[in-house]
């Protein structure tokens, strides 16, 4: 049986402390199909840098 997809809310701590940046990890069966930056995070907007 197929999962729907599940945006799951989290942080990219790599810079911490100098950087939170969120999170919006899509989850379908158990595993990650692709990872957003969340555009209401008032840090980050949304945005991701390369690493
Ligand atoms: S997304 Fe980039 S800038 Fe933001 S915390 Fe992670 S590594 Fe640092």
């Amino acid at each position: 049986m197929t999962e729907e997809t599940e945006i799951k809310k989290s942080i990219c701590a790599i810079c911490e402390p100098f950087s939170l940046c969120g999170l919006d990890v899509h989850v379908k069966d158990g595993k990650v199909q692709k990872v957003e930056g969340t555009k209401e995070n008032p840090h980050s907007l949304g945005q991701l840098c390369s690493k």
